[in-house]
């Protein structure tokens, strides 16, 4: 942070989502044994870190509401994540979850949250949390939820081909930016941001 500049001054960020974006996608991973960077994204991840953007993991993981694993064992899949990332001079600022599903969920974990995306809510709780400039922020992500969560939040939203990306570029709005990943989606946003002259 630049002497003189206000300790609450608002920061950009980039929101991720996490399976299909960041990791390889499999159905409802929960084990460390599982997960798989998707090719290029450790060193993405580290050239936002350079860049100052602010990286956010927003992530619905229903197989917590339906019991199909603990919020405990999704957690200890982000320390694993953030570990791999460390060893690669990279690191997500915060991993916000959405444990609920509305019709799927068991006990209090089955309700109409405003925080699985498609909504707004893990973002903007996010953005509260750790000082987001919403307006000058980005969404990346495979599904229509994630481009409907980071557009309601106020963000740019950017789809990714990865994880369910190819079936969700069909459906969406035409004027949204699509890359093949989340290497290519971060070319595009450093590029705007000016912040990296020459484009690794
Ligand atoms: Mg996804």
């Amino acid at each position: 942070m630049n002497k003189g500049e206000s300790i609450s001054a608002l920061r950009k960020a980039v929101f991720l989502d996490r399976d299909g974006t960041i990791n390889e996608e499999r159905n409802y991973l929960h084990r460390i044994e599982d997960f798989a960077f998707i090719p290029g994204v450790p060193l993405a991840i580290r050239r936002l870190n350079q860049a100052g953007f602010l990286v956010i993991v927003v992530t619905n993981q229903s197989g917590v509401a339906r019991g199909y694993f603990e919020l405990a064992d999704v957690e200890r899949l982000h320390e694993h994540v953030a570990c791999r990332l460390a060893s690669e001079q990279a690191y997500v600022d915060g991993f916000f979850i959405c444990p609920h599903h509305p019709e799927a969920g068991i006990g209090h974990l089955r309700r109409q949250c405003d925080c699985r995306k498609g909504a707004p809510g893990l973002l903007l709780q996010a953005a509260e949390q750790l000082h987001v400039d919403l307006s000058q922020s980005f969404m990346v992500g495979d599904k229509n939820a994630d481009m409907e969560a980071g557009r309601r939040a106020g963000c740019t939203p950017l789809l990714v081909m990865t994880g369910y990306g190819s079936e969700t570029a069909r459906s969406i709005d035409p004027a949204i930016g699509r890359f093949a990943s989340l290497v290519e989606a971060v070319d595009f946003i450093l590029r705007q941001d000016g912040s990296e002259s020459v484009t690794a």
